[in-house]
């Protein structure tokens, strides 16, 4: 039989360097081309048509039947003069992916050949039968029908012949069946409460969105060593495979030179999201060998997750036609990084100021002291909550690790802000201010706030959430995950502080306290009460873990009890009187949350086990025999004088039996276990035996896999080893 793994190689080194050109074009003269915008729907749409839509996307209006037809019909025509031939609805479900089921425009006639046509109510409005995805028991097959919403919010595209919708996905009985449908919730409500703040400040502010710029990290590896490679292509991550000698020690990846293979794909790819409007604008190597990394620049929330979104998909599509294949596990290597998606995150008004940002004046820093502090202590209010968001068996494989963010909540700000916020403690008191005093508050303290903290915010690389100059950053999101799932309880959380500090300060306002000591006096005691989650040190020393756990912050220890915050009391009523997730929707997540988890692992267990007994022992019988072979030849040959010469083979015999009698009874042990958990009902209780009984398997398994790859013959090794899967690019 032919070696997989030399076969791929082989590819490997016959392979021609891809041939994409690209275009000479300025980015800016191609930018969005494919996006059905506003200069777009200028030129397709009627007067009427176009002020519907911009109204539905800046106030939240819905649109009416009349000029949904209007609108289909000019993003038809639109689609049509570039070629389309079908739209879909491109929704989010519950799952790693985006979802789209292709209609044509053609409607075939009775008695002619048909036309092409879209009406607005399909715009608006789809009904896929899309009783496959997950929901967690929110939809029971007799009652599946799901409904696809438009969103008018993020623009229609082209992707390929086909015009793509954003939309929703809810229920029968209305209850969200996406990442998206809180989302916009959550959206809005951030909008109002930081509006009403962002009022105290000035009057003419009307909105506030939450800006969101996403960093997502990755692994390129060749596609014909990918395929050779059963684990990799069933689980997105490697099941087994001995450290290559060499990894990420000398750090020489982190911002070298794109390999040029490489630098070919990142090209084809930067050009087709350009044109779908995804403003992509830093590419870098990361720390690990073959490990990349880009960011799209900040946009609007829901925008950021939508082009996050597509940009992964395309990056898949156009590694295939570089023969790569992208790895956007959070931990496809043991013993190198994983990967994150640090999600950016800061509030702006309409009119484009950061609120984040510290400000000239005294006055503006106050505004930027408001929001700032709001953040924090709605981190503090809700790390557990937050972090749990982010957990997932992907990600809990790398968080904790020592190059990813800890497992533990905190926030960075930095010296500068740490001295503003211990100063402003300091200095107001729950009394009445004198003139003098409130002139050197505001001249000493709120006036002395570096406008460009940016670089003086001594960065720290090892916080989950930390202060960057003008916008936070969390740090502890996978790679592979749909942010806004972690964004819409940030913004909850942040508009509940909002609101009770609204609250507070109104409450003194009408006591005759002036606006201004008002909004100090609470801040401090906002400042007080969540100090608790500011950390500026180490996060990953051992010292940390003990001094976190004494604060009392949260650390996801266990990955299945971090699911269940989504059950938590307060969980549900910071998201349930917010109205973005009830309660039964919350404990949807959790279910798939468990059920995600649980698959996972079903589907590494089985992977590694056929790959055990049909792989890797086999390939350590094989080498036995020549072995035996080579022991009995020697022995014909020198009779007794053989015996100190075969010691070596001998050695190595014996060790291959026993890691052969190893794998070969870990493996049926493990086998018993999924089948004394699989005849579990109960799903939480089925991860939980599926986590606590199965998954220990993997890592005993591994072990002695990896010790047969240093021992057995390198020519007989049939899956490629780390070091060709790391460095062959
Ligand atoms: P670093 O690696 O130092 O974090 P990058 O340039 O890779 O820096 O990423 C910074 C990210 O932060 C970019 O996506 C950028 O658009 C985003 N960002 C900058 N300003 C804001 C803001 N006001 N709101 C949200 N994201 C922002
Ligand atoms: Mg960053």
């Amino acid at each position: 039989m032919e070696n997989m793994r030399f076969k791929a190689l082989t590819t490997l080194n016959s392979r021609q360097q891809s041939d994409f050109k690209g275009t000479n074009e300025a980015i800016s003269s191609y930018f969005a081309v494919n996006v059905f915008d506003r200069n777009k729907m200028r030129k397709y749409l009627t007067h009427e048509a176009f002020d519907a839509v911009i109204e539905a996307v800046d106030e939240g209006k819905g649109i009416n039947r009349k000029y949904a037809d209007q609108i289909a019909s000019g993003m038809k025509s639109w689609a049509m003069e570039r070629g389309v031939t079908h739209y879909t609805h491109w929704f989010h479900p519950l799952n790693e992916s985006t979802a789209e089921k292709h209609d044509s425009f053609f409607e075939p006639g009775m008695q002619s050949a048909g036309i092409e046509k879209f009406r607005g109510d399909l715009l608006i409005q789809q009904e896929p039968d899309a009783s496959s995805f997950p929901s967690g028991g929110l939809r029971n097959t007799f009652e599946a029908r799901g409904y696809t919403a438009w969103d008018p919010s993020s623009p229609a595209f082209i992707h390929g012949k086909t015009l793509c919708i954003p939309t929703v996905f809810v229920s029968y009985t209305g209850d969200a069946l996406d990442f998206k449908t809180p989302f916009l919730k959550s959206i809005t409500v951030l909008d109002r409460a930081a509006t009403a703040v962002a009022q105290y400040f000035d009057r003419d502010v009307n909105h506030v969105v939450s800006t969101v710029g996403l960093e997502q990290e990755y692994f390129v590896v060749d596609e014909a060593l990918y395929n050779a490679r059963p684990d990799l292509m069933m689980t997105g991550r490697t099941l087994m495979g001995h450290e290559a000698a060499r990894n990420q020690q000398l750090e020489d990846h982190y911002f070298g030179t794109i390999p040029s293979r490489i630098a070919a794909f990142m090209r084809e790819f930067e050009e087709e999201a350009h044109k779908l409007g995804i403003p992509l604008k830093t590419r870098h190597n990361e720390v690990a060998p073959n490990q990349y990394e880009c960011a799209q620049n900040f946009e609007e929330g829901n925008l950021a997750v939508d082009h996050n979104l597509l940009l992964m998909s395309i990056m898949q599509n156009i590694a295939k036609k570089h023969s790569l294949h992208i790895l956007f596990h959070e931990k496809p290597f043991q013993g190198v990084n994983g990967s994150g998606k640090h999600c950016n995150w800061s509030l702006a008004t309409a009119q484009g100021l950061n609120l984040l940002s510290p400000g000239k004046t005294p006055r503006n820093n106050l505004q930027f002291l408001t929001f700032f502090i709001c953040t924090i202590r709605a981190v503090f209010e809700h790390g557990k909550l937050l972090m749990s968001s982010v957990a997932s068996y992907n990600n809990y494989m790398r968080l904790g690790s020592a190059e990813a963010p800890p497992k533990i909540m905190s926030v960075f700000i930095g010296d500068t802000l740490k001295k503003v916020l211990n100063s402003l403690e300091e200095k107001i008191q729950n009394k009445k201010m004198t003139p003098d005093e409130k002139t050197e508050l505001k001249l000493d303290i709120m006036g002395k706030i570096p406008e460009i903290l940016l670089d003086t915010t001594d960065s720290n690389r090892t916080s989950p959430f930390s202060f960057s100059g003008n916008r936070f950053e969390f740090r502890a999101v996978g790679s592979s995950s749909n942010c806004a799932a972690t964004l819409l309880i940030l913004n909850t959380a942040v508009a509940q502080q909002l609101n009770i500090f609204k609250n507070e300060v109104d409450k003194l306002i009408e006591r005759n306290v002036k606006k201004d000591e008002a909004i100090f006096q609470i801040l401090r005691t906002f400042i007080i009460e969540s100090k608790n989650i500011l950390y500026e040190g180490n996060n990953y020393a051992e010292d940390w873990r003990k001094e976190a756990a004494d604060r009392g912050l949260y650390a996801i220890d266990n990955i299945l009890d971090a699911f269940k915050t989504y059950l938590e009391p307060k969980s549900k009523k910071l998201l349930g009187e917010a109205n973005v997730l009830s309660e039964i929707e919350l404990t949807s997540r959790y279910e798939i949350k468990n059920e995600t988890f649980l698959k996972k692992l079903q589907i590494e267990s089985r992977i590694l086990g056929d790959l055990a007994l049909n792989h890797i022992i086999p390939t350590a019988i094989q080498y036995q025999n020549v072995l035996i072979k080579n022991i009995k030849g020697l022995k014909k040959l020198f009779c007794e004088k053989a015996d100190v010469m075969i010691e070596p083979q001998m050695h190595a015999l014996e060790k291959i039996s026993k890691h052969i009698k190893e794998i070969d009874s870990e493996v049926y042990k493990m086998i018993d276990e999924r089948k004394k958990a699989n005849v579990t009902e109960n799903v939480a209780k089925r991860a939980e035996q599926y986590f606590y009984n199965v998954l220990p398997y993997l890592d005993s398994i591994r072990y002695h896999i990896d010790k047969l790859e240093m021992i057995v013959d390198d020519e007989l090794w049939s899956l490629p080893k780390y070091r060709e899967l790391l460095f062959s690019l």
